[in-house]
């Protein structure tokens, strides 16, 4: 019956083949740090965990979420610094890495989560399935991992593939871009082949390819995950702004400074996140060591004026 599909059919077919590929994929990379944490957890609790493999994960913790929140954020979503091609192709690939959508959702979708926050169209918003227990429940859940599907086919739209490429324009990081998976798959190979040679043990790739990949991309994914999720339903709001954004201290460490969320509804652009002394922002310090080295420069940030003149507009529509 193969050749009665007309053309039109047969690029349907492979639209939805597309769309399948994707979706398997996307559940994949959710499921199975879920179940690289779930054996974690059990070596744990075997008192087998060494050194080497906690450093192997807050390495690639750290890298791969610099990767995600000064990367794919704070420079491909909101242009808050400008770099070379160097920097910006590392910062590709490590935010690649951490599984938090591609560039294209970074660049093309993510300003829909500052035009539209959480009104219907943001899919990062938790706060769009209803105000009683369990549409509170199913937002988070849409919030802290649900999106990733709902963006898993954003690239197979013409339209936002025209609006990437012009919104990018380099080649070398669309290509980067375009090896999503290979990153991914490559996160998890970097610490397995490192810790095999460092112990020199077919053990010590197994426990690298956990800690440094699995768990570590789990630890990844949850933690960025709040920035949407918790950071849009509990916590404190020091600016008022048109969605339900918030600040949460307790986070800072961990999203490394990403969950300074409200701050950075109220200065979208601004390559700063933490914006007080004592709002921790490893983000930031990291933006500080760049810029000083020269390695980024036009770095956006707020004045002691303009946040002032952010704060006195709160009490004016009080
Ligand atoms: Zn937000
Ligand atoms: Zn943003």
């Amino acid at each position: 019956m193969k050749n009665m599909n007309t053309p039109k059919n047969s690029s349907l077919e492979n639209e939805s083949n597309q769309i399948t590929i994707n979706t398997i994929a996307t559940l994949i990379i959710v499921l199975l740090p879920i179940l690289g944490a779930i054996v974690g957890i059990k070596l744990t609790l075997d008192s087998q965990v060494s050194l080497i493999d906690i450093g192997m994960l807050g390495i690639m913790y750290f890298l791969t979420m610099i990767g995600f929140d000064v990367g794919c954020h704070r420079y491909f979503a909101h242009h808050a610094f400008q770099t070379t091609t160097a920097v910006k192709s590392l910062l590709a690939i490590l935010g690649l890495m951490s599984s938090q959508g591609g560039l294209l959702y970074w660049s093309v979708g993510h300003p829909l989560h500052h035009k539209l926050s959480d009104q219907p169209g943001d899919v990062q918003s938790p706060n769009l399935e209803g105000n009683d227990f369990w549409g509170k429940l199913k937002g988070l859940y849409n919030a802290q991992v649900g999106w990733v599907f709902k963006i898993a086919n954003d690239g197979n739209d013409p339209e936002n593939i025209v609006k990437f490429e012009k919104a990018i324009k380099d080649p070398l990081i669309l290509k980067i871009n375009e090896l999503q998976l290979v990153w991914i798959i490559l996160g998890l190979i970097i610490p397995a082949t490192l810790e095999g040679l460092i112990t020199m043990s077919w053990m010590g790739v197994f426990k690298g390819f956990i800690w440094g990949g699995l768990v570590r991309l789990f630890l990844v994914q949850q933690f960025a995950g709040t920035i949407s999720s918790v950071c849009h339903m509990f916590g404190d709001r020091p600016y008022k702004t048109n969605d339900y954004s918030t600040n949460n201290f307790w986070l800072a460490i961990p999203t490394l400074g990403g969950s300074w969320h409200n701050n950075h509804h109220a200065f979208p652009n601004s390559a700063y996140c933490g914006l007080e002394w004592w709002q921790i922002d490893i983000s930031n310090w990291v933006i500080w060591i760049l810029e000083k080295t020269g390695l980024i420069w036009d770095v956006k940030k707020p004045t002691p004026s303009m946040i002032k003149a952010r704060k006195l507009q709160n009490s004016s529509t009080n």
